[in-house]
């Protein structure tokens, strides 16, 4: 049977490991004249603020190091399939419905086996239609918008039929050029529903080249994080708390951001596009860190402070008073 989906090469797996290890030792070093390079284009003045919160779902502890190059403390830090909830005024969107129902037979069957153990979800991982009943007070959502166009951030459209998806235009064109699909698990849930293209054909914003104002109201900005996809984005969304960044997998944990250290290369090297603009994506997101909280998709502790339950659950073990909740 012919592949439907990009495998790496032997030499590619082999050079991923000896990355995994040569960064250990010796972690790429932040560039620090590129960083004097970037400049801050400010933020725009929004009209209207948004609600954004996580959806539950089961964290899984990993090994630093095996995430951040060269960090090995603390020895693990929280890895979450996280699906965010963005309420605005004129529409709810959901913000990359990480996975489906059967993810193993639906989704991760199509990767290639040197990534299927490592990217494995924890038994008791919450599909994201599982995830959205367990929510109270929380709209239908009108549309999906994923970060980009990896499995784990789009596969729980498929149990959402019908469900219509905004996606990047450099996404789309690169995650459908051709008949072997460049990543697998994806294709399948982006057919038979309706799929807005969109281009980041704003002006730069903080510390981003491009941008698209979503609403055109200033609250929900989609900026540009290429590198670990041609097409990544962020969602800069203004909530009553200030401003929030999601940002996807330009970072799977906030320590790479403060810290402007690269995945590891084993997995970082097999599944990021283009290393080099995703190391200096992670700079931007470091200078533009004090401004937006940013909040990468599967870091679990930085996802768990947009959480409601979670924040009820809390409130209600420690009998708090509730000084603001944990939703922004
Ligand atoms: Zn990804």
């Amino acid at each position: 049977m012919p592949a439907s989906a990009h495998t790496p090469s032997l030499l590619e797996c082999c050079s991923a490991a000896a990355g995994l290890v040569h960064g250990m030792v010796r972690p790429k070093p932040a560039d620090q004249r590129f960083l004097r390079s970037i400049t801050d284009a400010g933020l725009p003045s929004p009209r209207s603020t948004v609600r954004v919160r996580a959806l539950e779902q089961v964290t899984r502890p990993v090994p630093t190091p095996m995430i951040v190059e060269g960090l090995f403390t603390p020895r693990h830090i929280g890895n979450a399939l996280t699906t965010f909830v963005i309420e605005h005024p004129q529409a709810t969107f959901l913000v990359d419905p990480s996975v489906c129902d059967d993810y193993r037979r639906r989704a991760i069957a199509q990767l290639p086996g040197v990534l299927r153990a490592v990217v494995s979800p924890p038994p008791g991982t919450l599909s994201t239609v599982a995830a959205l009943a367990n929510e109270s007070n929380l709209p239908a959502p009108d549309f999906a918008l994923p970060t980009h166009a990896h499995w784990d951030h789009v596969c729980g459209l498929l149990d959402l039929p019908g469900l219509p998806v905004h996606l990047h235009r450099d996404e789309h064109r690169w995650i459908s050029a051709g008949p072997i699909a460049p990543v697998g698990g994806v294709r399948d849930s982006l057919l038979d529903r309706p799929l807005v293209e969109y281009d980041l054909d704003g002006p730069p914003v903080l510390t981003f080249t491009r941008s698209h104002d979503l609403f055109g109201d200033g609250s929900v900005i989609l900026v540009d994080l290429a590198g670990h996809t041609p097409g990544s984005i962020g969602v800069l969304a203004h909530t009553e708390r200030g401003w929030i960044l999601l940002a996807g997998d330009a970072a799977w944990h906030h320590l790479q951001i403060d810290e402007i250290r690269q995945k590891s290369g084993f997995p970082g090297s097999l599944v990021d596009f283009d290393r080099e603009l995703a190391f200096r994506t992670l700079h931007r997101l470091h200078l533009a860190r004090h401004t937006a909280t940013i909040i990468p998709t599967h870091d679990a502790t930085a996802s768990n402070t947009l959480r409601t339950t979670l924040a009820h659950k809390e409130m209600t073990r420690t009998h708090q008073a509730p000084g603001g909740s944990m939703e922004a």
